[in-house]
């Protein structure tokens, strides 16, 4: 699984983080940052609840 953040959408709702922190880390700002784009097989479901949680649809999630 593969995940991505589109800076220029997102606007620092920090949710993502909130409900995925071992998969969204956010920056001094509160914008969200991804250490690793590859995510684990043990943080796929983190990984996609967090995507979700996203207001602004800012993250891309491929299987
Ligand atoms: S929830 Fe969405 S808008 Fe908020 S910090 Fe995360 S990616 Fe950005």
């Amino acid at each position: 699984m593969h995940v991505s953040v589109d800076r220029d959408r997102c606007t620092g709702h920090a949710q993502c983080n909130a409900v995925a922190p071992d998969v969204y880390d956010l920056d001094d700002d509160g914008y969200c940052v991804i250490p690793n784009n590859d995510v684990s097989a043990g943080l796929e479901n983190q990984a996609e609840n967090g995507a979700a949680a996203c207001p602004e649809q800012a993250i891309t999630v491929v299987p």
